[in-house]
């Protein structure tokens, strides 16, 4: 028998303290129905090409719905959300009961203007329109803030182990794995939540720093699916969504009773609780000129770029490094990768490759981004309506949309600027502008945990530093009025 899986997705992170709500329009633009899911996705890092690696290599049907995507910003818009749910409901009621389960994927860190876990609330009208007893696997982000009640409407679920997410695709096998298990009789999930009561900032939520590093490989050891059925995922939550259930969890699936995932869990989330004050200082964190001056001194003596991080930036478009690094650009070959500003685009589209501007570049985008530096700049490339197929180790075979784009020559500080939002992570936004990471000395990325796939073993060091913006490493700096830090 050929079994049906309905597949649908409706994805965002949410950082409760910038001030704009991410509406509709945003979402569109990354926003794929029906068959256009499968041309997306197949052959993916993604939840999605998880998903339909598995259905596809056991011959089962893939039915798509959809997958919607506001990507890394302020609130979703509830009008927007409420959409896209009934949109999927309409599709999964519209098979009139002739699918065997539903795949779902989620971040899990979503928040609207009235719902402070929505991504809970889309399981719940999923399981209402389905009925009981349909098997919903649910794949979230590694940064979902999860309690029991947000999953409660869901047969199982699983989160990507690592940041940087290399394993979006293997985690979406893993989930597609469980249904059809479940579907042939094999085995019977029950699952659990459990919480150490521990908000991280994305800055310490890398899993290649210790002790993080040993939490997530004993999850990733308990976890296997020959014999014994089991699979164990560990949350890091993420820390700038003020919702009641901000912070990290562990959540366990077995081929058993309730009573064992609950112990499974219980037993890992003690030993992050216990690790909390390690888990909580994992890397140094400078101020920004300390951080620039260590960056521009190891520079001088090594052969290969430094990375300065200027994490808390949540848009792409913050303005405190960049505006310290014009000072240095005469003392070292500095790139910043992927500022976000589709005004200077525009602006510098027009005057043309070798045409000089003046522009208020970056910082538009909230008051903390630091407000626009004033530049003379020169147009060094063009890239109109610009989409790339990405090749690092995330995000491998993933569209990557840029917008119309152009490279700026700052006096010799190198800056592409885009007209959509992305972070710059692997080597992608050099090699796209024919540009070499190794031409540099200083690279100023704005990334959390994603660019260490790449950056950590190329780069002669990494410098975080921390600036007055809405995603710090120091959250007791945050006005949280729902979260319990
Ligand atoms: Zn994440």
């Amino acid at each position: 028998m050929t079994h049906r899986i309905a597949l649908a997705g409706l994805h965002m992170e949410c950082a409760s303290f910038l001030p704009h709500v991410t509406h509709r329009d945003v979402f569109e633009a990354c926003t794929v129905r029906g068959h256009a899911v499968l041309d997306r996705f197949r052959g993916s890092n993604t939840v999605m090409g998880g998903f339909l690696s598995v259905i596809d290599a056991a011959g089962a049907e893939a039915i798509p719905i959809l997958h919607a995507d506001g990507g890394a910003a302020g609130l979703a818009d509830q009008a927007a959300v409420a959409e896209y749910r009934a949109e999927i409901v309409e599709g999964l009621l519209a098979l009139d009961g002739g699918i065997d389960g539903v795949l779902l994927h989620l971040h899990g860190a979503m928040v609207t203007q009235d719902e402070f876990d929505p991504d809970a609330m889309t399981l719940d009208v999923i399981r209402s329109a389905v009925g009981p007893d349909l098997p919903i696997m649910v794949a979230f982000d590694y940064h979902a803030n999860l309690d029991a009640a947000s999953i409660d409407a869901a047969t199982a679920a699983f989160g990507y182990r690592y940041s940087p997410h290399i394993d979006m695709g293997a985690t979406g096998e893993r989930a597609a794995r469980c249904l059809l298990r479940t579907l042939a009789g094999e085995i019977r999930p029950a699952m659990a939540l459990a919480r150490p009561g521990l908000i991280l900032p994305s800055i310490f939520s890398a899993t290649d720093l210790a002790p993080l590093k040993d939490l997530v490989a004993e999850a990733a050891r308990q976890s296997g699916d020959s014999v014994d059925y089991r699979d164990m995922s560990l949350f890091a939550g993420f820390a700038y969504a003020d919702v009641p259930n901000c912070g990290a969890s562990v959540v366990a699936v077995v081929d058993g009773t309730k009573a064992t995932a609950e112990a499974l869990a219980a037993e890992l989330s003690g030993k992050m609780a216990q690790a909390r004050a390690a888990l909580s200082s994992a890397a140094p964190v400078y101020g920004l000129a300390e951080g620039i001056e260590r960056a521009l001194a190891l520079a001088d003596r090594s052969s290969r770029p430094v990375v300065v991080l200027e994490h808390a930036d949540r848009a792409n478009d913050s303005t405190h490094g960049l505006r310290m690094l014009l000072g240095a650009a005469e003392r070292a070959r500095i790139a910043v990768p992927f500022l976000w500003d589709p005004g200077a685009v525009r602006t510098a589209m027009q005057a043309g490759v070798g045409g000089e501007v003046t522009l208020a570049l970056g910082g538009h985008s909230a008051p903390l981004a630091g407000g626009p530096v004033t530049v003379r700049a020169k147009v060094a490339a063009v890239r109109s309506d610009f989409t790339y197929r990405g090749t690092g180790a995330m995000r491998a075979g993933s569209e990557v949309r840029l917008g119309d784009s152009v490279l700026l020559d700052v006096k010799g500080l190198m800056i592409s600027v885009t007209s959509l939002s992305q972070s710059a992570i692997d080597f992608d936004p050099f090699h796209q502008f024919d540009l070499d990471p190794a031409d540099f000395d200083i690279i100023l990325l704005r990334s959390k945990t994603h660019f260490r796939a790449a950056w950590e073993g190329y780069a002669a060091g990494i410098v975080i530093v921390d600036t007055p913006d809405y995603g710090p490493a120091d959250i007791s700096a945050l006005p949280y009025r729902h979260a319990r830090p």
